[in-house]
């Protein structure tokens, strides 16, 4: 029994030690990310695709500080109506019969910040103590579409490059009921093929 209890606690001391470890990396990610870099992850559940895109402003508008000239808040409400059409930055095939029924987009960190998503309120918090200093923005765009024959979802062709001059790679992260992946694509190898995830 005393054995027993010395390995149950050092069994929590390490999962402790790995929460805190998880928390200092999570908070380390809300002020670093890198310029040209972004991130996209995909999660399929039946027919319904939920995807989220986080990426620095400079990838989408060129600029991170507060939009100031008319210029400026143009490029973001132009980055904006190119974000709010996910099927053509993230093309599908079309036998897979796909229709968007949500998206919600988000600059975190500017002069934009009229999202009220709960979840993102910390997040965006930090973001603005940082944009004081000179810090950074990111878009987050969440989107939902319903794919009629998601078996068909073998390939995703990132016409996003080619709407977006400042973005040069993303990470793409895939779940599906049978596996899941992690994918590096960029402005030199646009495509994906996710031939065996469905
Ligand atoms: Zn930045």
């Amino acid at each position: 029994m005393r054995m027993h209890s010395i390995w149950a606690l050092a069994a929590i001391a390490a999962l402790a030690l790995v929460s805190a470890v998880h928390a200092e990396d999570e908070h380390r990610q809300l002020g670093a990310h890198v310029h040209g870099h972004g991130t996209l992850s995909i999660a399929v559940e039946d027919k319904r695709v939920a995807m989220e895109l986080e990426v620095p402003g400079m990838d989408l508008v060129g600029f991170e500080h507060v939009a100031e000239t008319k210029e400026q808040k143009v490029a973001i409400e132009n980055a904006k109506a190119k974000l709010a059409k996910p099927l053509a930055l993230f093309k599908l095939p079309a036998s897979a019969i796909c229709s968007v029924s949500q998206v919600k987009v988000a600059l975190e960190g500017g002069d934009d910040h009229d999202d009220g998503d709960e979840d993102h309120a910390e997040h965006a918090n930090a973001k603005y103590d940082e944009d004081e200093r000179g810090g950074h923005t990111e878009f987050h765009v969440a989107y939902t579409l319903d794919c009629a024959k998601p078996a068909n979802l073998t390939s995703i062709a990132f016409d996003y490059f080619k709407a977006f001059s400042g973005a040069n790679e993303l990470t793409v992260n895939v779940v599906t009921a049978k596996a899941q992946n992690t994918y590096e694509v960029s402005r030199d190898k646009p495509a994906l093929d996710l031939g065996g995830m469905m």
